[in-house]
Formats: structure tokens, sequence, C-alpha cells
């Protein structure tokens, strides 16, 4: 079996693309199995969550298989929401209100109230491949900036309207193209680190 051939683990229809756009040609990526049951991310850290999905993924196909877990960590909210990011703003969501929204509604609500102006924060992803002979690659990509007063741009998904990275030009995530994105982003980095790993 080629080493090179990878199953997402991922569901989450934002983060496969942008893996797929990321690793480009250097692997055969196969989409999740629409039949596998969704795996809890019970395990209280982003690396843990990731190997908690990989895992399950690869018993599930027998292949090697790739997850991601991703957490904003803002400075003002002391690392918050972190693991939590994906579901922070579960309690409060209105119906029919896309989770998204909620989730960046919920943020800048908590950072009106923080007792100070501090915006600051970084989103970080960790990678885990495991390998059905029971082996595994790890890698972290993290990306600084700040949370903007309100959301900005179209693209991206997730937290990118609030979020502006330092490296670049005052733009959010959510202004950029694809590809200036992932020059700079935590999954870019991230995915850039594993693959220099699996080919060592
Ligand atoms: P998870 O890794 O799918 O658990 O994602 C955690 C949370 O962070 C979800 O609310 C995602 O929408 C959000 N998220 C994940 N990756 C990104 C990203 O690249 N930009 C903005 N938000 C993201």
């Amino acid at each position: 079996m080629s080493r090179r051939r990878l199953v997402l683990a991922s569901a989450n229809p934002d983060k496969a693309a942008e893996m797929a756009e990321i690793l480009g040609g250097e692997f055969e990526l196969v989409a999740r199995p629409g039949d596998v049951p969704d795996v809890e991310e019970s395990a209280g850290t982003l690396e843990g969550n990731a190997r908690l999905k990989a895992e399950a993924i690869c018993a599930a196909t027998g292949l090697p298989a790739l997850a991601d877990d991703t957490g904003l960590e803002v400075d003002a909210l002391r690392g918050a929401p972190g693991v939590h990011s994906a579901r922070w703003a579960a309690k409060s969501i209105r119906p029919g209100m896309p989770v998204d929204e909620a989730n960046v509604a919920k943020l800048l609500a908590a950072l009106s109230a923080a007792p100070n102006r501090d915006r600051r924060a970084r989103f970080r992803t960790v990678v885990v491949v495991v390998f059905p002979d029971g082996g595994s690659v790890t890698a972290e990509g993290t990306v600084r900036g700040h949370i903007t007063d309100a959301p900005r741009g179209a693209g991206g998904f997730g937290y990118d309207p609030v979020f502006v990275p330092d490296e670049g030009d005052g733009r959010t995530f959510a202004e950029m193209s694809r590809a200036e994105k992932h020059a700079i982003s935590h999954r870019g980095r991230a995915l850039r680190a594993m693959v220099a790993e699996l080919g060592r």
C-alpha cells in the first residue's frame, strides 16, 4: 500500500477543501466514507481530538487517515474558546442561525465585555496521521493576529471574518484569496510540517 494515500477524517467540507488545496498533488486524498459515525471529540486537547478522529477513520477503512483539529485562542479570554471553538456558542444559538455566525457573535460579545482592549489571538491546528500498522505522525501550525470589531469578508469559514493575521496587510482571512490564507495559515503550516515529517 502506498504511504501517500490518505483518508480525510474530517466531514467538514470547508476544512476538507482547504486540506486538498494545501496538499495539492502530493497525496491521493480519499473522502471519509459516509457510513462511518461521527467521532466524539472528548479528549480535551487539539492533539487528542485529532488523534481520536484519525484512529477511528484508520480503523474503519484500513487506510492511513489524516485528521485536523483547530482552536482559536484569544489572549483576553485566557486562551478560550481553544479546544471548544467548534461548539462554543452551542448553548446560546438561536434557531436557524448558522453555527459559524453564532460563534463569531459570541466571540465579539465576549471581547466587548472583557476588562481590557486586548484583542490578540492565535489559531492553532494540530494534524495527526495514523497508519494501519499503529504508527503515527503529528504536526502543529499556528498563526498570530487580532480579532476585529466586526466581521469583514465573504471568503473562508468559521472565525475567518474576524481574524486579521499579523503577517498580512490588515485584511481578515475572509478578505484574502484562498492561496493567500494557506500561505500563512495555521492549517497550511501544520500540513506542510506534516509533509516534511512524512518525508523523513
Ligand atoms: P474543528 O477543528 O473542526 O473542531 O474547528 C473548530 C472551530 O474552529 C470551528 O468553529 C471551525 O469553524 C473553526 N475553524 C477551524 N478552522 C478554521 C479556519 O481556518 N478559520 C476560521 N475558523 C476555523
